[in-house]
């Protein structure tokens, strides 16, 4: 048996890069899979096609992860659609550079409400099919970025390294209900948002990374169905970094 049978996760931005890696594995571990997007819905089918092409269930979810109700009726929709709800992966986000110094408040605020806002209202949607259940794993993306700073990142690594805070405190107030909450904070990754670095900072980003390369979505990807599978059942409020030895090659 594969170890997520019967499980039921959703997985914010699963249209594209690191989500659709993600929700590909984790159907591919059993599970039953609901993929949120905002704007590319063609991108979102193709995922859902090549979900069931591999023989899993997935279901498509559109809205903004940042807007009040959204999140909530996701969650309803899954729990009318699949009957419970298990893994929810707060993976969505964008980001908007640039140096503090020269950063518009707007640039500022639509990252923290996407990237953090969004999975403020994300864990707060799984958590109440969750601890009806009496179990549940939430697993919120975050970044190197948060956890060392970035140039350029002020925003981002801001909304990330807040991730981490409410991570860790979710993980302590709902332990006791059986859910687990971990974060996976990943370094380069080959995926759109990181297809628009200008060639020196890539450059510079392979050359800093010990294993000398981006990884690869798929690689994330396994992080999140460990922490998704029984085998983490003994894990929460973590932060598992996936980044070649980037963030240890900073200290
Ligand atoms: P991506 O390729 O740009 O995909 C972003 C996903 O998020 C898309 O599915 C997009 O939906 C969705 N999305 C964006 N804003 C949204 C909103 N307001 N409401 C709902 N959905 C929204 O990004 P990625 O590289 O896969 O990154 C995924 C996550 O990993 C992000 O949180 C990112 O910060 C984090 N991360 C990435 C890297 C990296 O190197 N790539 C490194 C560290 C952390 P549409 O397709 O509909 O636009």
């Amino acid at each position: 048996m594969k170890e997520l049978t019967d499980q039921v996760a959703v997985v914010t931005g699963g249209s594209r890069g690191l989500g659709r890696a993600m929700a590909l594995r984790l159907s591919a571990g059993g599970a039953k899979v609901a993929i949120t997007y905002r704007d590319r819905e063609e991108e979102a089918r193709k995922v859902q096609e090549e979900i069931e092409g591999q023989g899993g269930q997935a279901l498509l979810l559109q809205g903004d992860v940042a807007n009040d109700d959204t999140a909530r009726r996701w969650a309803e929709e899954v729990v009318e659609a699949f009957g419970r709800l298990d893994i929810w992966v707060n993976n969505a986000g964008i980001r908007r550079d640039q140096l503090l110094l020269r950063m518009k408040r707007e640039d500022w605020e639509e990252v923290l409400r996407i990237n953090l806002t969004g999975v403020f209202l994300g864990c707060q949607a799984a958590l109440r099919p969750m601890i009806r259940q009496r179990s549940g794993r939430i697993i919120n993306i975050s970044s190197v970025a948060g956890l060392v700073g970035n140039e350029g990142q002020g925003n981002y690594s801001a909304a990330k390294a807040g991730i981490v805070g409410l991570t860790r405190s979710l993980a302590k107030e709902v332990a006791s209900r059986g859910v687990t909450a971990n974060v996976v904070a990943p370094g380069f990754i080959e995926t759109d948002m990181t297809a628009t670095l200008p060639l020196a900072v890539r450059e510079a980003g392979e050359k800093a990374i010990p294993l000398g390369r981006f990884g690869k979505p798929e690689e994330v990807a396994e992080a999140v169905a460990f922490l998704a599978s029984p085998l983490a059942a003994y894990i929460t409020g973590h932060i598992l970094v996936v980044d070649g030895g980037l963030s240890a090659a900073s200290f």
